[in-house]
């Protein structure tokens, strides 16, 4: 049984002609740079997202950065992010000249822990960027009331969350929501690619000057911009693909609660928790285990690929030497814990079934509660 981690080449032959003939329009229409094919994706995406603005980008971290610039992060800034994410959140942080403030996360949703942000604030604390982690919705009510009382904006980054929703959806509580679409993403292009949301009209009109060398008119430059498009190409393809996220969402919801059922009865496992109120996405299946190393080189024995989201806090990283030396204890126990299970739409019942089946025959062969352990051979007749 041929397990992927995820799974592009089924995806792409579900919609392959529909795919196909958008692709052949952009090349025959030579329409590369934005024209109708950005524009038809941005208005879809917005409707999607019940935003009024929707923005193309070049990728999710640029989508980040030129947001925190849109909203008014300046250098020196402080800026509140978890500590728990991909390092793309930070680097945006970083590439204003901005300074992250990292805090902990819950361990038990992987999200940032609320009751951490307000220790956080100092005079210079500008924004906070949820990160919206595995396809679940920070409690937006919660970041709300703090950002109010604080005055401090909120951008969210729902890189990972396309689609989710709590009492309301991913990208409309926050001052503006970034988006990733590498292939990878629940939304994914045959690229790299990015787009932002927002409410705000003053806003919207920045962005779309400053992703495009700070013009809104050819050759009139009002501003310092840069060139961070989307891609014609590649908005011709998510536009195709965005009819099929609200399924592919379910189906990959569907894939979690059979997971879940499986894994109930095993030991030293603990399934994620969804909060209160939200529908999960599950951009990732992340289970927590005290072996997991073991069980990750076992599964890959068998043939099931898994990975680690994230190994290296962003505290850790060689290129936040001025963080190195600080303490977030439940990031530090997720980074030695955390396992990401194969997730993506085609995966089967089969295969899910599989995969269980093996982590039990792991947890069969290893005695967790400290008695002999049985040697391989055993685990054959299992
Ligand atoms: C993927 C991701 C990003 C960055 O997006 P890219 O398109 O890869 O630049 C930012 N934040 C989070 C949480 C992500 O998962």
């Amino acid at each position: 049984m041929k397990i992927q981690f995820v799974d592009l080449a089924a995806a792409y032959q579900e919609q392959k002609s529909e795919i196909d003939s958008a692709v052949q329009k952009v090349l025959e229409n030579g329409n590369f740079i934005l024209g109708s094919p950005v524009s038809d994706f941005e208005r879809s995406f917005a409707d999607y997202c019940s935003a009024r603005h929707c923005i193309g980008i070049d990728n999710g971290t640029n989508a980040l950065e030129i947001a925190l610039r849109a909203i008014g992060v300046r250098e020196d800034d402080e800026v509140i992010i978890p500590c728990n994410t991909f390092i793309a959140t930070a680097l945006a942080v970083s590439a204003i000249g901005a300074k992250p403030v990292l805090v902990d996360v819950n361990e038990h949703t992987f999200l940032m822990d609320l009751s951490k942000i307000e220790a956080s604030i100092t005079k210079r604390t500008r924004c906070i960027i949820p990160v919206h982690l595995f396809g679940q919705l920070v409690n937006m009510d919660a970041v709300w009331n703090i950002a109010r009382s604080h005055q401090i904006m909120i951008l969210e980054d729902a890189c990972q969350a396309h689609g989710a929703s709590g009492e309301l959806k991913a990208g409309t509580i926050g001052a503006a929501a970034c988006y990733s679409f590498y292939p990878a993403k629940n939304l994914g292009c045959a690229g790299d690619g990015g787009a932002i949301t927002t409410n705000i009209d003053s806003v919207a009109n920045k962005i779309r000057s400053y992703r495009n060398y700070g013009s809104r008119e050819k050759y009139f430059h009002e501003e310092i911009g840069t060139n961070a498009r989307l891609d014609s190409i590649h908005a011709a393809i998510l536009n195709i693909k965005l009819s099929k996220l609200d399924e592919w969402n379910e189906r990959r919801n569907k894939a979690a609660t059979m997971y879940n059922e499986m894994l109930r009865e095993i030991g030293d496992i603990e399934t994620p928790k969804t909060s209160y109120g939200n529908y999960h996405v599950y951009h990732l299946y992340v289970i927590k285990t005290h072996f997991r190393d073991k069980l990750q080189e076992y599964l890959k024995e068998n043939g099931i690929p898994t990975q680690i989201h994230y190994p290296i806090p962003i505290h850790k990283q060689k290129c936040y030497p001025e963080f190195n030396k600080l303490s977030f204890p439940v990031t530090e126990k997720l980074a030695k814990t955390m396992l990401s299970l194969p997730m993506h739409p085609h995966l089967t019942a089969e295969q899910i079934e599989f995969i269980c089946d093996t982590i039990k025959k792991f947890f069969k062969q290893k005695n967790i509660y400290g008695e002999r352990t049985t040697n391989t051979a055993d685990i054959a007749e299992v």
